[in-house]
């Protein structure tokens, strides 16, 4: 094996050589040429910043060693994110989140290979203290930058542990502000078949929370009185959307529409029957994402089938994918609670992969709100 120039790793190019401890060597034709060296032990700190949630982790070799994550109370106040709120949030919780999510993985600054970063889709603001912060740091260690698609990753949290799903697979991504119905045929092709045309299933959540005079973010409480409810006490309308599409604005409407009739018949009707309204709006919510799943999944024939984002923590979508899971005879994935919502340990699983195939970015990279699956 001849020495070679390590074409991505110029910092290091001393250390290039075959018979290095620290390196071990891997050519991959790159036209005429032959690149590309890989160091023994890879660590790899990422950032997302891209809503409310400041997180930093450690990835090790593919291995997740550490996931920070700090949210913003700040957003209680006022039910729901507030964009300038949550960038200043960012700035003051950044450099003790990567400082403990570094100290919690064993290792220091000077063992970084890479920094990773959110590039979107999110909240400019927000994205843009991940995104320099990320920018700086690898300027300053001399690095490499990389950039990840956040809901990308929300997929690829599903290669953190085992079982992982074989491609191609189908992921639901529901978020707070996703809803989309996604072919994974590898680690980097991801086609959406269907989405949202209005509010996010997670949006559907939080205002239904709101109407109720639940605190934001309202789903998981929604969850937590869903339990305690009869999910059949009352019935709201199932939106009919062509093709693999979603639409949860009627619904909302229909909740409000509801309440409101309600609690004009008697004032306590909230207070007395939440459980059971909340078991049956999350019993409808549910419902409505799992058909379109199941439809997508029969029609494309696939039976590797599993679902990410924030609203993949709910209880009711968890425990009916399993069901229809048994039924359908497919493999179900569902992710560590700690993967569900936001989190630096996804950027950080799909920044390994962009590692391994040398896919960096250049210092001149901003942020992109509305950043297209890839
Ligand atoms: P983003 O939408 O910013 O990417 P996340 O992926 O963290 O953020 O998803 C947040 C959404 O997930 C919120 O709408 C929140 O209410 C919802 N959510 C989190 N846990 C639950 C739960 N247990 N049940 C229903 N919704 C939930
Ligand atoms: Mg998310």
């Amino acid at each position: 094996m001849q020495p070679v120039t390590c074409n991505l790793f110029k910092h290091n190019s001393e250390n290039c050589v075959t018979n290095s401890t620290n390196f071990v060597f891997y050519f991959k034709k790159l036209g005429l040429r032959t690149v590309v060296c890989r160091p023994l032990t890879m660590n790899i700190l990422a950032i997302e910043s891209s809503c409310d949630d400041t997180s930093a982790a450690v990835i090790s070799n593919g291995k997740i060693c550490s996931n920070i994550v700090a949210g913003q109370l700040i957003h209680e106040l006022y039910g729901g994110v507030v964009p300038e709120l949550a960038s200043r949030a960012h700035q003051q919780h950044i450099v003790r989140v990567v400082d403990k999510a570094i100290q919690d993985a064993k290792i220091t600054k000077k063992d970084l290979n890479a920094i990773a970063f959110t590039r979107g889709p999110g909240l400019l603001g927000s994205l843009l203290v991940g995104t320099s912060f990320a920018k700086a740091m690898a300027l300053a260690l001399d690095i490499p930058l990389i950039e990840v698609n956040h809901m990308q990753a929300h997929v690829l949290a599903h290669f953190i542990d085992e079982p992982r799903p074989a491609f191609p697979f189908l992921c639901l991504t529901v978020s707070g502000g996703h809803t989309q119905i996604v072919l994974i045929k590898d680690y980097a092709t991801m086609e959406v078949l269907g989405e949202t045309q209005d509010d996010a299933v997670g949006e559907a959540f939080d205002k239904t929370a709101k109407l109720l005079g639940l605190p934001y973010p309202g789903g998981p409480l929604v969850d937590k009185h869903a339990k305690l409810g009869n999910p059949l006490a009352y019935e709201f309308p199932l939106a009919e959307m062509p093709q693999y599409n979603f639409s949860f604005s009627g619904i909302k409407t229909s909740i409000l529409y509801f309440l409101k009739k309600k609690t004009a018949e008697n004032p306590n009707f909230v207070a007395e029957n939440l459980n059971d309204i909340c078991a049956s709006v999350q019993h409808t919510l549910v419902r409505m994402v799992l058909q379109k799943l199941r439809r997508a999944a029969r029609e494309l024939g696939i039976k590797e089938v599993a679902i990410a984002g924030g609203v993949s923590a709910n209880s009711g979508l968890r425990k009916t994918l399993h069901e229809m899971g048994e039924k359908e005879g497919w493999n179900v994935y569902i992710p560590d609670f700690q993967y569900c919502t936001d989190n630096a340990g996804m950027i950080a699983m799909a920044a390994y992969f962009k590692y391994l195939k040398g896919d960096f970015s250049s210092q001149e990279v901003s942020p992109l709100p509305r950043m297209e699956w890839g």
